[in-house]
């Protein structure tokens, strides 16, 4: 039999509650993975991980202390940690016009802020171990910019800077840093679009369709498992080809 790409791996995904962050969390767990499944809704988190079969913690990404106790935890009961993937997200969308500086502040401080405790945590423990894989998720909004987004776009663009910084302090550990821009997954997220908005930037697509959240989860299989094994500080984008 075919060993699975993720045998004796330990992964933790943040936000994993539902969309995006379940799916990978699925199937990090159908290529052999034990995963951790963290989110702010511990009930959420336990309901998602009972779903694919892997452990539900509740955990707020931008709490220091947290994200600490979660790793530490992690790494006390499962021994080791091998893939983090960076995933929780909020989004509080509105014309620079309307934004509130508390919604400004909210987006950056769960995406950027969430993702620089996740790497900093995750990369403590994999730099001694030697070898890890950290998976953060930007977003195609972050390359481009979209309206209505000023601090979706500048927090997922912040993620890509973080990403390669980090890979380059990290990489000599044999530690890995590597980021997913998705373009339009149908998610609760998405499911909170105006229909028209959602309808116009799948039309956008040249692949003519919204991705699912498994197309976005066997993107961070790959930067997970060795198959990547001499890929860090990339971009992989997963959008139909949107912005190509
Ligand atoms: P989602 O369905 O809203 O799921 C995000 C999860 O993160 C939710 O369970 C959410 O909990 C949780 N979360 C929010 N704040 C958190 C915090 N402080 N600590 C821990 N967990 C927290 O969103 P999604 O569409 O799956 O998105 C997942 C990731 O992909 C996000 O980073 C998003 O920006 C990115 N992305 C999505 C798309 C898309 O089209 N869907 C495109 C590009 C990038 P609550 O529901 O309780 O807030």
């Amino acid at each position: 039999m075919t060993e699975l790409l993720l045998a004796e791996r330990v992964a933790v995904v943040t936000g994993a509650g539902q969309g995006i962050g379940r799916e990978i969390a699925r199937t990090l767990v159908t290529h052999g993975a034990r995963v951790i499944l963290a989110d702010i809704n511990g009930d959420l988190a336990g309901d998602a991980a009972t779903d694919v079969g892997g452990i539900g913690v509740a955990c707020d990404v931008t709490s220091p202390e947290q994200m600490h106790d979660l790793v530490t935890g992690v790494t006390t009961d499962l021994g080791r940690l091998d893939v983090f993937v960076n995933n929780a997200g909020i989004t509080r969308d509105a014309s620079l016009k309307k934004m509130s500086v508390e919604d400004f502040d909210m987006v950056v401080r769960v995406h950027l802020r969430g993702a620089w405790l996740g790497v900093r945590e995750a990369s403590a423990v994999m730099r001694e171990q030697k070898s890890g894989s950290i998976v953060n998720i930007s977003s195609l909004s972050g390359k481009s910019g979209n309206p209505g987004q000023t601090n979706y776009s500048a927090a997922k663009a912040g993620i890509v800077g973080l990403t390669k910084a980090a890979a380059k302090e990290v990489a000599h550990h044999n530690v890995r840093v590597n980021a997913i821009q998705p373009g339009l997954i149908r998610t609760p997220m998405t499911a909170a679009m105006p229909p028209e908005i959602f309808a116009e930037r799948e039309a956008a697509v040249p692949m003519k369709r919204a991705g699912e959240p498994a197309e976005v989860a066997g993107a961070v299989v790959f930067l997970a498992s060795e198959l990547s094994s001499y890929v860090t500080g990339t971009v992989l984008e997963v959008g139909g080809g949107r912005f190509m």
